[in-house]
């Protein structure tokens, strides 16, 4: 088996990209003192209060983020498809299971292949079913635009499911 591989980066979430973040007990120091205006001797008594004192020094109120290990932003491998999707060029689509039937959670379709599977929806879909198709191609290309909207709806569901077994009849 061969599989594709790309490094993440993205910006700590703990920290903010800082690379530091505060010292929980500073957090209820200040909670305790707000506006501080404590004198030495009283800070230096609050902390050893908490058994958090460190002669002749207060113990620093910021240290490095355990998130990212103070580099402030974060690196991991990704598989190709998950990178393709999370940038736009790729689309999962859902996939239901019937009963009994092992198919994949979900394929992967380039926008030119929705294109084609909502023409080939529009054409196959019948009279009754008309408005159906229109709403498949109304809702598909909305979300093409906005691929993170989630559908609404019973009508908007069952428009995707019959848009979903016109994509799985294309899809090898
Ligand atoms: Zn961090």
């Amino acid at each position: 088996m061969r599989r594709y591989l790309l490094i993440e980066e993205f910006t700590c979430q703990e920290c903010h990209g800082s690379g530091w973040v505060q010292h929980p007990l500073w957090a209820r120091y200040w909670e305790a003192n707000p506006g501080g205006g404590l004198t030495v001797e009283e800070d230096q008594t609050w902390f050893r209060e908490q058994g958090e004192y460190t002669p002749p020094h207060l113990i620093p109120e910021e240290e490095p983020c355990v998130e990212c290990e103070g580099a402030g932003k974060i690196r991991r491998e990704v598989d190709l498809v998950t990178a393709l999707v999370a940038i736009g060029l790729l689309y999962a689509v859902p996939i239901t299971p019937l009963v009994g039937e092992e198919r994949p959670a979900s394929v992967y379709v380039t926008a030119q292949q929705i294109s084609a599977a909502i023409a080939a929806a529009v054409t196959s879909i019948k009279s009754y079913r008309e408005l159906s198709a229109a709403y498949v191609a109304q809702t598909v290309w909305g979300r093409v635009q906005q691929p993170h909207l989630p559908l609404h709806s019973e009508s908007g569901q069952d428009a995707w499911n019959a848009f979903q077994d016109a994509l799985l009849e294309r899809t090898p």
